[in-house]
């Protein structure tokens, strides 16, 4: 009876055990298994977060303007290439502060302002280097959903291009007003002498009246070029591709100006060869040929010669030259003389019904046909001004797009 108790019991005791055993290993395995998810979502949260940062990185450094985060004790937590650039930033200066990182009190004292408010804060600073950068910081504090700031954000913007384009149009205005105003005073003093009794004097109210319609001249010349340049700039001219003969086309624009070559005694050579052919806008490509010839005669020497050239160039170019044997374009204007009213001899431009808009628009219309213009001038031996000009349509299709500047 005993031992069948006995034996009962350890039987109980055996299933028992064997019951422990099997949820102790159940656990173990269940505790594996979940330290085992546990690692693997640390894993991907990880992941996840490094993406994270990593597009936001590339985000960052796909932007022209400088970008920095800092976090909440106000140490650098991220930034871009471009402020990186900006700065001449070699080392990592990620982890500093501010002043550390952008040896700066300015970009300190508008982090300082954050402190007290929640609008965005900016200041301007200027940057020494060739050349020095105007820079426009915007700041703003990076808050939590429940409004407490987590740190900040500074977005650095180089105002330098659009303060020199406007610097460069006020310049513009009271330019053309200055041109304007010339030729509309004098007019206007001679219509006064006249009607204050010159009128009476026939020879003197011829000569007057001469004068009034040289300096009426002078005006519509420049309102055209104006026109001329305002189009150009503004894209409203599409060109008209066509091949063109060169040879030919320079010698129609050629005998256009023989009044004026054979008035200072100037020879016209054309040397283009007959076989030389360019793809452009015949009206646009006339007004470069003509303001180029124009220049040759008017500032180059009376009794002198003007050369005409053109040969194949490069990447399915041509290269034209117009050369004269005038005095020539110091080093220091061959440059500036494309820029708008740049001109060497003010008194002799004008003189000679120059607005000082003629390089600018040859230089507008080449480029927009995809070429170059420059000159070559030695002092008191001439000046010859290149071009380039697409032999080929472009395969692109490319009709032309005007430049904005000069
Ligand atoms: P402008 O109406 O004064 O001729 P341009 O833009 O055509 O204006 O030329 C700018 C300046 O470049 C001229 O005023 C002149 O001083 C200089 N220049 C242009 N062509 C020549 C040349 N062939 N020889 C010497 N100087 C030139």
């Amino acid at each position: 009876m005993w031992t069948a108790i006995v034996t009962i019991g350890l039987i109980v005791l055996a299933a028992v055990h064997l019951r422990r055993l099997h949820t102790w290993r159940r656990d173990r395995r269940l505790l594996a298994e979940s330290r085992r998810a546990l690692a693997q979502a640390e894993e991907r949260h990880r992941e996840a977060d490094f993406q994270a940062r990593a597009q936001l990185q590339t985000l960052f450094n796909g932007m022209v303007e400088g970008v920095m985060l800092l976090d909440p004790a106000g140490k650098v937590h991220l930034l871009n290439q471009s402020l990186e650039h900006l700065f001449n930033l070699v080392l990592d200066v990620r982890g500093m502060t501010i002043m550390e990182a952008i040896r700066r009190p300015e970009l300190a004292a508008l982090v300082e302002r954050l402190k007290s408010t929640r609008q965005v804060v900016s200041v301007e600073m200027e940057i020494n280097g060739a050349p020095p950068r105007l820079i426009e910081v915007n700041a703003a504090s990076v808050l939590d959903r429940d409004g407490q700031p987590q740190g900040a954000i500074l977005v650095f913007h180089d105002l330098t291009r659009i303060r020199q384009l406007e610097s460069t149009r006020r310049e513009f205005v009271a330019n053309v007003s200055h041109e304007l105003r010339t030729p509309l005073s004098l007019i206007k003093g001679y219509a006064e002498t006249l009607l204050s009794g010159a009128k009476d004097n026939p020879e003197v109210a011829t000569r007057f009246l001469q004068k009034i319609e040289r300096h009426s001249n002078r005006l519509t010349n420049l309102i055209e070029d104006l026109l001329t340049i305002s189009r150009l700039e503004s894209g409203q001219v599409t060109l008209k591709l066509n091949k063109v003969e060169l040879r030919e086309f320079a010698a129609r624009i050629a005998e256009d100006l023989q009044g004026r070559s054979i008035e200072k005694g100037v020879v016209i050579e054309n040397r283009i060869p007959p076989s030389l052919a360019a793809h452009a806008d015949l009206d646009r490509l006339q007004q470069v040929f003509f303001n180029l010839l124009d220049n040759a005669i008017k500032y180059g020497r009376t009794g002198g010669r003007i050369v005409l050239d053109g040969r194949d160039s490069l990447e399915n170019k041509v290269q034209l030259c117009v050369s004269d044997d005038g005095p020539g374009i110091p080093p220091d204007a061959r440059e500036r003389i494309f820029e708008r009213f740049y001109r060497i001899d003010k008194a002799r431009s004008r003189e000679a019904g120059g607005t000082g808009l003629g390089l600018s628009i040859v230089k507008h219309i080449v480029q927009s046909h995809g070429g170059e213009v420059w000159v070559e001038s030695e002092l008191g031996r001439g000046a010859s001004f290149f071009f380039t000009l697409p032999k080929e349509p472009d395969s692109s299709g490319r009709a032309g797009g005007f430049p904005t500047e000069h």
